[in-house]
């Protein structure tokens, strides 16, 4: 595994749509394992590949909880509900936050890195989290997505 740098705000890489995986080789499971490694290191609790320079459908999602790792490729948003409003970063744009509305409830059908079909639900952060990593798939960051961003006093109260 290796640590692949994050592409940071102003890359015009973060504005592309990201292209189908077609092929479920070694190097997609390369990709996965690096994506992760970097995750961790950089202790998000989310990464799409475009953040790393590539342009394919693929990204990952870890909020800490049991379900540890979950690692989403040519992901799908195939039910949604409820509404949450709440803080939000990336870590291409290191020390923002903005307070971004998204759905409570989502289901996601995806496929994992041998190109098997399956669906997760998500709540509350990890739904949060789903919906902004697919959101970059789709060249979207979430500062246009936010309200209003936060104040350096808001984040870290005086
Ligand atoms: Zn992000």
């Amino acid at each position: 595994m290796a640590l692949r740098d994050i592409v940071k705000e102003g890359d015009k890489i973060l504005t592309k749509t990201c292209r189908p995986v077609v092929k479920f080789d070694a190097k997609l499971a390369v990709l996965l394992d690096d994506m992760a490694e970097t995750l961790k290191i950089a202790d998000g609790v989310g990464l799409a590949a475009p953040q790393v320079g590539i342009l394919r459908r693929v990204c990952i999602v870890d909020i800490g909880d049991d379900e540890g790792l979950i690692e989403l490729v040519n992901p799908q948003i195939i039910d949604e509900s409820g509404k949450q409003s709440g803080a939000e970063g990336c870590l291409s744009f290191p020390n923002q936050y903005g307070v971004v509305e998204r759905p409570m409830f989502v289901t996601v059908k995806a496929q994992d890195r041998n190109g098997n079909e399956f669906t997760i639900k998500g709540e509350g952060l990890k739904a949060r989290a789903f919906c902004h990593e697919i959101d970059h798939l789709n060249g979207v960051v979430f500062k246009e997505r936010a309200e209003r961003m936060l104040s350096p006093e808001e984040v870290e109260p005086a």
